[in-house]
């Protein structure tokens, strides 16, 4: 089934799409379901913090649902930026609010924000390539132990100037870390997304990448979601098809959707 699985509207400071857009897009793409992945920040140097409305949001998404009501399956979901030092709020903020879908992402890496140039570029100039990957890690492993998310964001988000800096990530460097993760996320019922925007970013591949994929399929990770991380109309629905070839070459059979929290398996 085609889903997409990670999409911000104009209820994220960064996107240029209102909801309806969204929705319209979604329906002329033939996506069968969505889950609109509003940022939403604890860290008040993040671009975003303080912007999202939740009370709106809601609001619209049941208007949206029920005009697409037949046609286009709508979640409510969520992009929550995890940091082990705001775990406290994040958990104390989500016990409030309720959602379908609950992304966790890890955007910092030794207290740099992995969107911004200038700092990213003086953290791989200063810290060693290992170091901030086995750091990078280290915060994603928190993040699925928290019991917090359904499904962690682009894994390996950390490859995207890595890769630009140090050359690829290869998964034999840091094949330990990225065990751990793996069977906490299987253990826990944590799904990872395979998030397409990496194929039009330096990496050329999803976060995480198909070596990581056939990992987690080996150590017998059954469910997988995939979201186009979409800012902009032209990047909804951005290679899902890919991701799916991808994923039935490794031998998943069904994707992860969420409803009120509970995981929903699709076929794939
Ligand atoms: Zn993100
Ligand atoms: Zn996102």
């Amino acid at each position: 089934m085609l889903i997409d699985y990670h999409i911000h509207s104009t209820f994220s400071r960064d996107s240029s799409m209102t909801l309806r857009e969204v929705c319209e897009r979604a329906c002329q793409l033939g996506i069968k379901e969505i889950a609109v992945t509003e940022h939403m920040d604890f860290d008040p140097r993040d671009y975003s913090y303080g912007y999202f409305d939740y009370e709106a949001y809601s609001k619209e998404i049941e208007l949206e649902q029920e005009k697409y009501a037949g046609r286009l399956i709508i979640k409510k979901g969520v992009e929550v930026d995890y940091q082990q030092r705001n775990e406290k709020k994040i958990g104390k903020w989500l016990e409030s609010h309720s959602f379908d879908y609950v992304l966790g992402s890890v955007h910092y890496v030794i207290d740099t924000n992995l969107s911004e140039i200038e700092p990213v570029r003086r953290l791989f100039s200063q810290h060693r390539r290992m170091e901030i990957y086995k750091e990078y890690f280290k915060e994603v492993q928190a993040a699925v132990l928290s019991g917090m998310f359904n499904a962690i964001g682009h894994m390996d988000l950390v490859k995207r100037q890595g890769s630009v800096y140090m050359g690829p990530l290869l998964l034999e460097d840091i094949k330990e870390e990225v065990i751990e993760v793996l069977e906490a996320m299987i253990k826990t019922g944590v799904v990872p997304e395979v998030n397409t925007s990496g194929w039009r970013q330096p990496p050329r591949e999803p976060f995480p990448g198909p070596d990581t994929l056939k990992l987690y399929h080996d150590l017998g990770g059954e469910f997988v979601t995939i979201g186009s991380d979409s800012h902009q109309l032209r990047q909804l629905g951005f290679n899902l098809d890919e991701a799916r070839e991808l994923l039935r070459g490794i031998g998943f059979q069904s994707l992860a959707t969420f409803d009120k929290g509970r995981l929903v398996p699709v076929e794939l």
